[in-house]
């Protein structure tokens, strides 16, 4: 056995700013042993701030103009987390987010960007950030506004010249706009030609610019400046300032003025040394930068160098910014105009050129691609010792305590149960690797997909036992690892009734959780796998392809919308399905799981002596994982489960490896479509897939329509 090197430095990446991508580059293509990175992102995709202009008169779709951020995690062997934090405390060292545990961090580094000062609180019109949130704003203005109105751009700089251009091409004459600047002509700092360039521009564009002044309120359709005189528009869009997120000074580490962490030239905060910071949201002493994208692009190399020399305890290497780079800004139409060193140039060409240099950024974190490494250390298992009892109580001391008025004692060294009157009880056990780098995420699957057996045999959850690993490390790591995950899985047993009532915990050479798990259930209305007849209907109750999902995400070819529509299918626990269900009398069901839905069709068909037909256009899958099947991806066990389809073609969903899939039930076709309906009704993705027939002799067990 080769254990592979403990975690030494946990080193948090809050937000998917540009700054931190480069990060995450930098680390996939030179990994740290002893570092673990987890990355905290808002939204799963990341806007790439150059191309917002663009994007927004369509040049770019939404993909070309986002990084994916779940590949690019994936490649960097970091965790990613999707969640927006709402604190950090420095002397603790944790990251706060809403209703999980928080995130443990040794380094914290944060590039989370600015907030817009916006003037006028509820009216305030609209802010241009979160971008991702501003273009959803914008679709429903354009929707909701009358023909011909007018709507305000305001702020002078690059980014409101921007949004001004690129706005009136996309409104295209059926909204008015006007840009309002409080320096005397948008874009001072420019040289005197990129500003002709510019008031050429917005003439070209019909976009009518007040200058000169300063809005300071939107109210009652209008918008009032520091002249005393208005403009009347329909809405506001703010393109002005920015300023840092309310949670960063709040946490007592050093800000300026308006809030952004306050750094030394190697990024590092001048008050709380294990923190960084990068982009807007960073003010860097005695060298201030406008608030660009450009600054967070390039603080990406020097903080990615110096955190991994933080992990180290090296010295830390300042930046050195080059003072006067390319400026090039979109003019619209094909157009773009640039400056450096007091020159400005415009044209078709540099339009063209941006276009380039944008789309080559693009492709540096949207084209990576995982190599497979031959030197990677062997898979071991079996080597689990027990953790520490300071570990497992500190771990259990997190956990939320349940009532469970059939329990007689757990502080013993097994746990004493009294059944009650009359119930049979049902047992099972499931147990695996993490397959997911959130150990909370991953102990709400675990959880689920336990509980999912005893769903399939009709029965009530009761109690479980967990079996748990995780990787060794300090105690404090081990002790977080396992408080997560054992959080997420007693969320997921609470809301369905099951008490966690002990367990087994042990080092290893990697994540596991597993659960013992008993279930309540009448003798009357016990689910079985056989009893089907020909005419039943069969209903799936979740779509498939859960495994192809996370074969792509171990690839770095799964998008993080993939991966995140697969786990919400994953720690849904078949508790509604099983109770809507049962109340339309099923005739026999299962969950499918590890040997797909056509393995576990053939296990009901051969305990029924029937077959069955699948149509498979009936068949629900998950987001993407059709388009991954296509591009041949699938789990390991998938070939092995595909021999009971002989050589069917098309087949990749049908012999997918779920975890914590969904119930596959069989009832007479009168009962079936009420029981889909109220199935639907109470908000699952159930279909009805396929028909039970006579077993015919010689001919296979499953027919494919
Ligand atoms: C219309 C427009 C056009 C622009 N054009 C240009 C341009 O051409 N060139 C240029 O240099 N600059 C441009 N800018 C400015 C540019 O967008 C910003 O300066 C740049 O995005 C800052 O990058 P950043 O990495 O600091 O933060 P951001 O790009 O804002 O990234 C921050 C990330 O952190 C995430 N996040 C935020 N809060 C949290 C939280 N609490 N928890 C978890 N995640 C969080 C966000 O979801 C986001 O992914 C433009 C701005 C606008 C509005």
């Amino acid at each position: 056995m080769q254990p592979s090197r403990p975690v030494e430095t946990d080193i948090v990446l809050l937000g998917a700013g540009h700054a931190h991508v480069e990060v995450l580059r930098r680390f996939a293509m030179r990994p740290e042993p002893g570092v673990r990175l987890t990355l905290i992102g808002r939204e799963p995709e990341t806007p790439y701030s150059g191309m917002l202009p663009g994007l927004i008169r369509g040049d770019y779709t939404h993909q070309e103009a986002h990084i994916d951020l779940a590949p690019l995690a994936a490649m960097a062997n970091a965790r990613l987390i999707l969640a927006e934090a709402v604190a950090f405390d420095p002397n603790e060292r944790t990251v706060t987010l809403p209703g999980r545990p928080d995130i443990a961090f040794d380094l914290l580094s944060i590039d989370v960007g600015g907030v817009p000062i916006v003037p006028g609180g509820s009216e305030a019109g609209i802010g241009v950030k979160p971008i991702g949130l501003f273009l959803d704003r914008l679709q429903h203005l354009e929707a909701a506004l009358p023909a011909g109105v007018r709507v305000a751009v305001v702020g002078g700089g690059p980014g409101g010249v921007e949004l001004a251009l690129a706005l009136a091409e996309r409104f295209a004459g059926r909204l008015r706009l006007v840009l309002v600047s409080a320096t005397a002509e948008p874009l001072s700092i420019s040289p005197a030609a990129a500003r002709r360039a510019v008031r050429q521009a917005l003439v070209d564009a019909s976009v009518e610019l007040v200058s000169g002044v300063s809005a300071i309120e939107l109210r009652d359709g209008r918008l009032l400046l520091s002249d005393g005189s208005y403009v009347e528009v329909a809405t506001a869009l703010w393109a002005t300032g920015v300023q840092g997120p309310a949670f960063l000074a709040a946490s007592g580490v050093a800000c300026d003025p308006i809030g952004c962490i306050r750094v030394t030239h190697d990024l590092r905060s001048v008050s709380h040394p294990h923190i960084f910071a990068a982009g807007d949201c960073a003010s860097v002493e005695g060298d201030p930068r406008p608030k660009a994208g450009v600054w967070a692009v390039r603080a990406g190399a020097p903080l990615a160098e110096n955190l991994r020399r933080a992990a180290k305890g090296w010295a830390l290497k300042p930046w050195k910014p080059q003072r006067n780079g390319l400026a090039i800004l979109g003019l619209g139409r094909g157009r773009a105009v640039a400056w450096r060193n007091g020159i400005a140039v415009q044209g078709r060409r540099l339009w063209w050129l941006k276009d380039r240099i944008d789309r080559r950024w693009m492709r540096m974190y949207t084209e990576m691609r995982m190599e497979p490494d031959p030197d990677a250390p062997m898979r071991c298992g079996g080597c689990g010792a027990k953790v520490s009892a300071e570990v497992l109580a500190g771990a259990l001391a997190t956990l939320p305590r349940g009532e469970s008025p059939d329990l007689l004692t757990t502080l013993d060294d097994a746990a004493v149960l009294k059944p009650p009157l009359g119930k049979l009880l049902v047992q099972s056990v499931d147990h695996f690797r993490a397959f997911l780098d959130d150990p909370f995420v991953f102990g709400q699957i675990a959880a689920a997909h336990a509980l999912s057996d005893l769903y399939a045999m009709g029965a009530e959850p009761w109690t479980a036992l967990a079996i748990a690993s995780v990787p060794y490390a300090s105690s404090q790591k081990m002790r977080a690892e396992l408080s997560a995950m054992l959080q997420g899985a007693t969320e997921i047993l609470r809301a369905d009734g099951c008490a966690l009532i002990g367990g087994h915990s042990a080092e290893a050479s990697e994540t596991a959780l597993g659960f013992s798990v008993t279930g309540l259930v009448d003798s009357g209305r016990i689910l079985r796998k056989g009893g089907l007849q020909p005419g039943d209907q069969l209903i799936l109750t979740k779509p498939l392809g859960t495994g192809i999902v996370l074969a792509g995400h171990m690839r770095g070819n799964a998008r993080a919308r993939w991966l995140m529509a697969a786990i919400d299918s994953m720690r849904t626990t078949n508790a509604a399905a099983a109770r809507i269900a049962m109340a339309h009398r099923p005739r026999a069901g299962t969950d499918v799981t590890g040997f797909g839905l056509a393995g576990h069709l053939v296990e009901m068909l051969e305990a029924s002596g029937a077959a069955a037909v699948l149509r498979l256009a009936a068949i629900p899958a998950l987001p993407g994982a059709r388009a991954l099947a296509a591009h041949g991806i699938e789990s390991t066990l998938a070939p092995d489960n595909r021999r009971v389809l002989g050589d069917a073609p098309d087949t990749a969903l049908l012999v997918d490896p779920q975890t914590s899939g969904g119930l596959l039930l069989g009832l007479p076709a009168q009962r079936a479509a009420g029981c889909l309906q109220a199935l639907v009704e109470g908000g699952l993705n159930a279909a009805i897939i396929g028909e039970v027939e006579a077993a015919q002799e010689g001919a296979g067990r499953i027919r494919l329509e």
